[in-house]
């Protein structure tokens, strides 16, 4: 009996595929499919794929890796796992994968996820505690990828998540040339996602497009929620807001960082973010500060807020708009965040 009661038994399982906004342009429309049925959830959308198996308690061992003799497949072990009364196999919609199947091997269940294309890097198992444990493939397409200097190995396969301040119906603060925050933010933070996509992150960005994440002219609460529901659903590892500083008296200027209060780790992403833009871009230095910014309060993970330079100011303004600038704005940041993972 004790045996027997040791098993872990997947008593259900749950295939939930999500949407996480794609940073490709191009592919701004995203279909969803939702299917729902007895033990069965299916979200399926064109960029991301997020299993997750239901288990009866928590599960201890459990791995996943690309089928040696098959490059178009995961397989994932379960230990000390059994399978009760379920479908065993999952058709999917074949944006990422076609389909998923579950068998028994002595005392683990093997699922083998067949993928619409070669298994690249973008693949991640992890724990749910008690709810069992999930799987996340990505498939991230960039148009206009943009080198780094450096070699940036300490974010391969980090889960990042990018947030690209304001959009859509909210133009964010304007410059006195009528550049918009909007504009700034997403093309650095664009620059950014090619850049640790080539280094091997997973990036997550909170919208691909001029979008409001939530809505047009929702409240800032739904608008601010949607963008840390974005990095606490794909389970990111950071999340990094991206702005443009505003203020009423336009000499104001320079690059500052912000982090929440009693996060000692997103002290440390702020730091080190800051002191790679700095010297980078030579503005004036206005270090790294505690704020209780929504965002970075709300996310999970180790969370900063950057204000890249004042939109206000006439000749940051210049700055934030051009192409050259924000590609060094874009590596300073990337480099800083692969600072980071170094330790
Ligand atoms: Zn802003």
């Amino acid at each position: 009996m004790y045996n027997l009661l040791k098993k872990v038994i997947l008593c259900s399982v749950v295939l939930l595929l999500m949407v996480i906004p794609n940073i490709s342009l191009a592919k701004s429309s995203v279909n969803v499919e939702k299917i729902s049925h007895n033990l069965m959830t299916l979200e399926q959308g064109d960029t991301y794929l997020h299993i997750e198996i239901n288990t009866n308690r928590e599960v201890k061992n459990f791995s996943i890796q690309e089928n040696p003799n098959n490059k178009y497949q995961l397989i994932f072990n379960i230990e000390d796992a059994q399978i009760s009364n379920i479908s065993r196999q999952e058709k999917l919609d074949g944006n990422i994968a076609k389909k998923v199947f579950l068998q028994e091997k002595k005392d683990t269940v093997q699922g083998k996820i067949y993928l619409q294309e070669e298994v690249n890097n973008n693949y991640k198992i992890y724990s749910l505690g008690k709810k069992g444990i999930a799987i996340d493939i990505f498939n991230s397409i960039v148009n206009t990828p943009v080198a780094s200097d450096v070699a940036l190995s300490n974010v391969k396969n980090k889960i990042i998540t990018i947030d690209p301040g304001h959009g859509g119906s909210d133009a964010g603060a304007v410059g006195p040339n009528g550049y918009t925050e909007k504009e700034g933010a997403f093309a650095i933070s664009q620059k950014v996602a090619s850049i640790l996509n080539q280094s091997g992150a997973k990036v997550v960005m909170t919208r691909d497009s001029d979008v409001d994440v939530y809505g047009p002219n929702a409240s800032a609460r739904n608008e601010l929620q949607a963008r840390v529901d974005v990095g606490n659903n794909a389970n990111s590892d950071i999340f990094v807001s991206i702005h443009c500083n505003a203020f009423v008296n336009p000499a104001a200027n320079g690059t500052q960082t912000f982090y929440y209060g009693s996060s000692y780790q997103g002290q440390r992403l702020a730091q080190s973010i800051q002191e790679k833009m700095i010297e980078a871009n030579g503005l004036r230095d206005r270090g790294i500060s505690t704020c209780n910014f929504y965002v970075v309060k709300h996310s999970y993970m180790p969370a900063v807020l950057i204000e890249t330079a004042f939109i206000t100011n006439y000749d940051e303004e210049a700055l934030l708009s051009d192409d050259e600038w924000q590609t060094t704005m874009a590596k300073a940041i990337a480099e800083g965040i692969n600072e980071y993972f170094s330790n």
